[in-house]
């Protein structure tokens, strides 16, 4: 016999996304159960943000230490074998029991299992009926695809999954796929000891980004030994005995150990009884800037799911709007998508908000550029030798406002905030002038920019 609950709302999923949206639901004083089929926390706490950054953090460390004369490591300074148990620490052994303390302080009820909506406003999980007074907010994330290239499936690849838990590191990684993933994991592998080699389709590795991102992120991996293919086309995929091959168009091949797959994430909305309530299965759950989906007032879908920016901070700021939304507040969403702030773990990191100088110019904006070394103020001389990158303004000509920046180059990732305000807050360059970077700190790098920027 199935039971029945009513709720004020309810989330599908306990990712980032959704479980910012149920907090802060809560915090409105609403009655919120949230369904979660595997881990609280989702990908990103147990495999996608945290173990990556767990997996890259120490060899970053080494990096760090490395480029400052005087100081010492230890030979060999990784141990491979505590890193991946600090990983596990970071991830906490797959074990969500830590998290669930934050739901219960909340009042927010955790209904365990797979959930599929049943009509308007009711979502069935198992023998269990879930009604909701006001929403449903689907936040289901989403999955590693899988391309059709023939013998893949069967070569039993890795995806993020195996790739942020793996239980020693293979002497051989194949990588298909240059993006973030692709180049975040080729450079931590390749710094915990494997032979690595990436392989992308396209003529440039993190293609979204800017070109000059690109060369020097292609460049640092190969400075680590990464084998750095591009434009290379695979066709054929096969697992013998000891080893994965990877066959390309032309005729060569590669061979390695394992072989991860990373060529981009499709959304998790199968199985999830979307057509029940006129939705589409299998493709992004469209949503408008209220984060409503289907043009109604009760289904909304944040986070990966919708496909508006596959990024956790911009899941859980998808996750605020739209509970302010369910509670009744006039908000929209109005900075996540994909021009919202990134960061690409590698060395050089790579960090930028809004435009590239040449997603400028496709979206028709009248822009101009200014570049900078990273490493051409006094702060930067105490990172030590080599900590060289670049650093981009794209100044939209027509507003006198910041229409993207990107830096790139070690430890960047904390120089963004400072671009994604002045870019959020369309800040006049005149105005920007007057913000004091403090000396000798590498934010001297917005005077040398507005200076070229003629402000
Ligand atoms: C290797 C890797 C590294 C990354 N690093 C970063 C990074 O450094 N920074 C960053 O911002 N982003 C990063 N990302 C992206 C980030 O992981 C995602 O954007 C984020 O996890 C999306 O959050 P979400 O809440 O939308 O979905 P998810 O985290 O995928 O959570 C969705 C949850 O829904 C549950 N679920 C699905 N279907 C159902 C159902 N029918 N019933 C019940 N529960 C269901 C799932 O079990 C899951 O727990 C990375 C991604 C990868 C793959």
């Amino acid at each position: 016999m199935s039971s029945e609950r009513t709720f004020d709302a309810i989330v599908v999923g306990a990712g980032p996304a959704g479980e910012v949206c149920a907090g802060r639901m809560a915090a409105h004083g609403l009655k919120v159960a949230v369904v979660e089929r595997e881990l609280v926390g989702g990908e990103g706490s147990y495999y996608a943000c945290m173990p990556s950054k767990a997996l890259l953090r120490p060899g970053e460390l080494v990096d760090e230490v490395g480029r400052v004369p005087g100081v010492r490591l230890a030979q060999p300074p990784l141990d491979p074998p505590r890193v991946l148990t600090r990983r596990d620490e970071v991830i906490h052994d797959l074990d969500d029991s830590v998290q669930l303390p934050w739901l219960e302080r909340r009042g927010i009820e955790l209904v365990r299992g797979q959930a599929r909506l049943d009509g308007e406003r009711r979502v069935r999980v198992g023998d269990e009926v879930l009604q909701a007074r006001r929403a449903i907010v689907i936040a289901t994330g989403s999955t590693a695809v899988l391309p059709p290239i023939p013998g893949l499936a069967e070569a039993a690849p890795w995806t993020n999954r195996q790739v942020t838990t793996a239980e020693a590191v293979p002497g051989r990684l194949l990588i298909l796929g240059g993006g973030v993933v692709g180049v975040e994991m080729a450079q931590a592998y390749a710094t915990l000891g494997a032979s690595v080699a990436v392989v992308e389709v396209l003529p440039r590795l993190i293609h979204r980004e800017e070109e000059f991102a690109s060369e020097e992120v292609a460049d640092g991996l190969r400075a680590r030994g990464v084998d750095v293919r591009l434009a290379a086309i695979a066709v054929g995929a096969s697992r013998g005995d000891r080893q994965v091959r990877l066959e390309f168009e032309g005729g060569e091949a590669l061979a390695g150990d394992e072989l991860l797959v990373a060529v981009g994430r499709s959304p998790t909305t199968a199985e999830l009884g979307l057509e029940t309530v006129g939705l589409e299965p299998g493709t992004n759950v469209e949503v408008d800037d209220r984060l409503r989906a289907g043009g109604r007032d009760w289904p909304f879908a944040i986070g990966d799911v919708n496909g508006r920016a596959l990024l956790t901070h911009a899941g859980k700021y998808q996750g605020g709007v739209a509970a302010d939304v369910i509670a009744g507040r006039d908000v929209r969403a109005m900075t996540d998508g994909p021009l919202s702030p990134r960061v690409i773990f590698t060395d050089p990191q790579v960090a930028a908000v809004g435009h590239t100088l040449a997603s400028a110019e496709e979206a028709g904006l009248d822009v101009s550029a200014v570049d900078q070394p990273t490493d051409s103020v006094a702060g930067s001389s105490f990172r030590g030798h080599g900590a060289s990158g670049t650093a981009r303004l794209v100044i939209d000509e027509r507003r006198g406002v910041i229409a993207g920046a990107t830096f790139t180059g070690p430890e960047t990732a904390e120089m963004l905030h400072a671009a994604t305000i002045a870019y959020v807050a369309e800040l006049p360059l005149e105005r920007l002038r007057h913000a004091i970077p403090c000396f000798p700190t590498r934010s001297e790098l917005w005077l040398r920019l507005l200076e070229k920027a003629g402000v």
